[in-house]
């Protein structure tokens, strides 16, 4: 958006904001909710009850959570499809640099050649409820806020584990719809035995790379497919190879016709998180301390990573999957800052809070209720602001430089695991320490010293500097570069951290058996810990008050919106609907909302982002598009753009047509929508999907996997 435009969008009067789509908050609807859309009057042709049906099957049976993305089941054994940037990890980990399935694709053409993706879970919601005055049961009036926090913590971890007894081989969660107010206890089923089945090479998958990302128009393949797996007897189960495809209850079916501008879509999935129930205080927190310093030190990181990879193809193999996540959030946060100055987001928010505060100064009994709540969740900011040079750096050494991260997490993990099972932090406790100790063990194989040492001489400089964490002490000297670096060459040079073996062994110890430990990467987390441990106090503090004031925010903003409202996204299952549309980006730019194989072509350079393979280049010059092309457009479709209200683990969601046909891969949404996490806009809110038509082409034209379009029930002429 440039400024021509924000004129636009700053010229809305605030009383008419109030009430405007730019704040509307209900794009992400919980399944309880979605027959008070209508749905049958904005274009779908299907009951409600094919979306969700409680008491019989329907379309959510279709769909999955992925390791945090969402996928959809695509044929009767299993298949799922979803992206390939949510495959990304997996096709990284089966690659060796001689074999390098991300640079040349990977296709399974028998299914005994299918590859184990491995920690990848496929997780199926199966049932709901309501929990939220069992929860709250435990909070007593004037209780100490830590106290608060962890007794919630304990009581939905009694609840999970009391439920999962009951339910053999199912998971069970406790989500937070609304904060310190509603608590909903979700069943899943929880599959382990998930293979990579088919990913096209990245110069399709990741085509127009991080220059393209977050933006339109686009071009990219984002799609991949896995295959999950049971045991014979249908039962969840790791990988084995007596395991057989699993049969869904519902799989999605694709519509290879698609879809043309102005129809109906709707999208289900797992959106990930959204912050539009909190503060103007929040807001300001995020926009001017977290976010600059997130976009300081990934792009950092990345600038170093890039680099060591450039000189080395086996190291730029090994933090590809690193590089891709933090370029992901560092360029998001770049267009938040960006969206939120532009679109005077903060501005707004405080005037709509400014009316908030007259409304509960108005009346006296409102001001003796709320008067203060609004002060009080501004301080809990304020206090968070105060430690936040010390607590980005206790949280960044122990999470950004590999071997202090193993080292703590195994440091962490023998402490907490011998506190009773409920009062452990969750990835310890039983239910989840077998899956957290094999990726801790699993992550080493990407660990690579130059890159390791560099990232953690750059926080001990900044440790150096602030001089608040006296664990580090002894290690920084006299805060001079040379005693970080002969320290840094002595504990790289002597660890053994990086070592799987040593590490299960760790994995094994007391935390007394640690404390003595020969290495000096488990030594510096020895010393760390406690002050990580009043740290993570401190956050329950903060967290137990926020708890307690947000819930009070959010019954005086529902009396004066004089309306109920939506949560805000919290990956659980949720729907949302939109229309094939095209937007204004900038003053007399209008994108319109479907890209083509002509485009690809179009954008193809030779250099990387944008090397389209030859193949590719080669069947558009035959023009051979198979059944794939529309006769209107004489080309085949590639990307297309929606306004429907989407955030990330809405990656991989299935893009349904009225009819509840499968007709995209959501994948990515516009630059302006970054801000989406924020205040909804029917002005910028897009998400782009890679349509079917492309999805099908590239797999059956390009790749020949004609087994997996026939499996699908896709005819291929
Ligand atoms: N590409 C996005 C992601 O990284 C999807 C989104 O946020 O809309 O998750």
């Amino acid at each position: 958006m440039d400024n021509t435009n924000m004129k636009r969008l700053t010229a809305i009067p605030v009383a008419l904001l109030l009430l405007s789509p730019l704040f509307a908050d209900e794009g992400m609807w919980p399944m309880s909710e979605i027959h008070r859309l209508n749905l049958a009057s904005k274009g779908l042709q299907v009951p409600v009850q094919v979306i969700y049906n409680p008491k019989g099957v329907s379309l959510i049976d279709g769909i999955v959570n992925i390791g945090g993305c969402t996928g959809s089941f695509v044929s009767p054994d299993g298949l799922i499809l979803t992206n390939h940037h949510c495959a990304f990890s997996a096709i990284q980990e089966a690659s060796t640099p001689e074999r390098n399935y991300l640079e040349n694709g990977f296709l399974a053409k028998t299914r005994d050649l299918e590859v184990a993706a491995k920690g990848q879970t496929v997780r199926i919601t199966e049932s709901y409820r309501d929990v939220s005055s069992e929860v709250l049961a435990v909070v007593q009036p004037g209780m100490e806020p830590g106290a608060r926090t962890k007794a919630i913590e304990k009581r939905i971890k009694e609840i999970v584990l009391d439920t999962e007894a009951k339910n053999p081989g199912k998971r069970a969660e406790v989500s937070e719809m609304f904060i310190g107010k509603s608590y909903v206890l979700f069943i899943y089923t929880y599959l382990k035995d998930v293979r990579l089945v088919y990913a096209p090479p990245r110069s399709i998958g990741e085509y127009g790379g991080e220059t393209d990302n977050w933006n339109w128009p686009r071009h990219t393949g984002d799609f991949s497919f896995f295959r999950a797996y049971v045991a014979p007897d249908g039962g969840s189960a790791d990988y084995s190879t007596a395991n057989v495809p699993y049969h869904p209850r519902r799989h999605i079916k694709v519509a290879p016709s698609g879809v043309a501008e102005g129809d109906l879509v709707f999208i289900l999935g797992y959106p990930g998180r959204t912050y539009r129930h909190r503060t103007a205080s929040y807001l300001d927190f995020e926009y001017r301390v977290r976010m600059p310093f997130t976009v300081e030190w990934y792009g950092w990181q990345i600038n170093l990573m890039e680099a060591a990879g450039k000189a080395d193809p086996a190291v730029a193999l090994k933090v590809a999957p690193r590089v891709k996540g933090l370029s992901n959030t560092f360029k998001n946060n770049q267009g938040k800052l960006v969206g939120i100055r532009r679109a005077d987001l903060l501005g707004k928010k405080r005037q709509e809070e400014k009316a908030l505060a007259d409304f509960i100064q108005a009346d006296p009994q409102r001001k003796a209720k709320y008067g203060t709540v609004l002060a009080e969740i501004g301080s809990v900011y304020a206090q968070a602001e105060a430690a936040v040079p010390r607590e980005f750096l206790l949280q960044f050494l122990t999470r950004s430089p590999e071997a202090l991260r193993v080292a703590f997490t195994a440091y962490e993990a023998a402490r907490e695991r011998q506190k009773p099972d409920v009062e452990r932090e969750s990835s310890y406790m039983d239910r989840n320490w077998k899956q957290t100790s094999s990726r801790l063990v699993l992550s080493l194989r990407n660990f690579d010293r130059g890159v390791d040492e560099a990232i953690l001489r750059n926080l001990l400089v900044r440790a150096a500097k602030l001089n608040a964490i006296p664990a580090l002490r002894p290690i920084l000297g006299n805060g001079q570069g040379s005693d970080i670096d002969r320290f840094l060459n002595q504990a790289y040079g002597a660890t053994r951290i990086h070592d799987g073996k040593i590490v299960e062994d760790l994995l094994k110890k007391k935390p007394e058996d640690l404390d003595l430990f020969d290495d000096p990467f488990v030594q510096l987390a020895s010393k760390l810990y406690p002050e990580v441990q009043a740290m993570k106090e401190a956050e329950k503090r903060r967290e137990g008050d926020l708890n307690r004031l947000y819930s009070l925010y959010l019954d005086v903003k529902k009396d004066f919106l004089g309306r109920d409202f939506v949560p805000d996204a919290n990956s659980t299952l949720r729907l949302t609907y939109g229309h094939i549309k095209g937007y204004e980006p900038r003053d007399a730019v209008f994108m319109h909302p479907i890209t083509t194989l002509g485009g690809v072509v179009e954008k193809h350079t030779g250099e990387d982002p944008f090397v389209a393979p030859e193949g590719l280049m080669e069947l558009h010059r035959k023009k051979d598009f198979g059944p794939f092309a529309p006769p209107k457009l004489g080309d085949v479709p590639v990307g297309i753009l929606y306004d429907t209200d989407t955030t990330g683990g809405n990656s991989g969601s299935p893009v349904f047509n009225g009819r509840g046909e499968l007709v995209g891969v959501n994948f990515d949404r516009v630059w302006e929508a970054t801000i989406n996490d924020y205040g909804w806009s029917a002005l910028y809110s897009r998400s782009i999907a890679v349509d079917i038509r492309y999805v099908l082409w590239v797999a059956l034209k390009f790749s020949g996997a004609d087994h997996l379009l026939k499996e699908m029930g896709v005819k291929t002429n």
